[in-house]
């Protein structure tokens, strides 16, 4: 068994079979790190150790963390300062584009996710702080999140919207009653994959629309960065989804893939801190400059969403 850098002896894993076709056979696709480990390691570009293992089914060709910690076990993964989903974005510069970023891809997902359509009851799953729901209130949507991490559900509740803290799979919610459900890099976290997409198709009204946003593992920045793409983001990133792996997993619950677009920032986001978050002191400004070209040849190469660095998807009821 591959065991994880920051586990103790008692530390349980578990090896499951593929979770879109069910095969237990596979084979090993690449070996990577916890990127959040560890920080007096990272003194060089390549991670030393190789803690988890992602593998490809031997059936369908799907990758998938194997094997992967208990879902008891898997909080702790979450419980530092540096898992950036959570983090504060800070003061100066950098603050300031991160939140003219934020800012930006917020009114873009909504635009895209809702395809023009103006108000209705919106669930956002892993909704984190809960800026898309605050905003997505703002232009007539009643919003519900749920968010696994309860400090973050908190601050999300701060807007006003109602926050389920919680799994997705075993959420308790209404029988047809959204509009839209959206998932902004949440998919790929979900222990219980199969039972949190049925629970959500079922709380999904007739003829509404899933939007989920994941990190494409066939990018171009995916194969460059190889063993240190920051979205292996193992043991966090439990799936890694083409576009054939989510209509093998909709299309049998009777929904049909209506569109996709680019995510516009993340071969920026993902090449930068796929140099970063492996090092430390000067070297960085010299990888941040390496990171901003691949990001940006990511960015205008990637415009295929076969190609893209994360991809946006809309399911609809076929
Ligand atoms: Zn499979």
């Amino acid at each position: 068994m591959t065991k994880a850098g920051n586990a103790d002896s008692s530390s349980r894993f578990e090896d499951i079979p593929c979770p879109l076709c069910g095969s237990h056979s596979y084979g090993n696709f690449i070996e990577v790190r916890d990127r959040l480990v560890n920080p007096d390691v990272r003194t060089d570009i390549k991670p030393r150790e190789k803690d988890f293992r992602i593998v490809t089914c031997s059936s369908c060709g799907f990758l998938y963390l194997n094997p992967r910690p208990a879902p008891d076990e898997l909080p702790r993964y979450y419980d530092t300062q540096n898992y950036d989903p959570h983090r504060e974005s800070g003061g100066g510069f950098l603050g300031s584009l991160f939140r003219f970023v934020r800012r930006f891809t917020i009114r873009w997902k909504a635009v895209k996710a809702t395809g023009g359509r103006k108000g209705g009851m919106l669930l956002d799953v892993g909704c984190g702080t809960g800026e898309f729901m605050a905003y997505m209130q703002k232009c007539g949507w009643t919003a519900t999140g749920i968010e696994y991490q309860s400090d973050a559900a908190e601050k999300a509740r701060s807007w006003g919207c109602e926050v389920i803290i919680g799994d997705p799979a075993d959420a308790k919610l209404e029988g047809n009653k959204y509009d839209l459900i959206t998932l902004w890099h949440s998919l790929e976290h979900l222990p219980a994959l199969n039972e949190a997409v049925d629970n959500l198709v079922r709380a999904l009204k007739p003829g509404g629309s899933i939007a989920l946003a994941v990190p494409n593992p066939v990018s171009l920045d995916a194969k460059f960065y190889k063993e240190r793409w920051v979205a292996w983001d193992a043991p966090r990133h439990l799936y890694h989804f083409r576009k054939s792996d989510l209509q093998a997993l909709f299309q049998p619950k009777g929904f049909s893939l209506r569109t996709a677009y680019p995510m516009p920032f993340d071969p920026f986001y993902h090449a930068l801190l796929s140099e970063l978050c492996w090092t430390s002191g000067l070297k960085r400004t010299i990888l941040a400059f390496r990171g901003l070209l691949v990001g940006t040849a990511s960015f205008i190469l990637g415009g295929r969403i076969e190609s893209a660095s994360s991809v946006l998807y809309i399911f609809e009821e076929s």
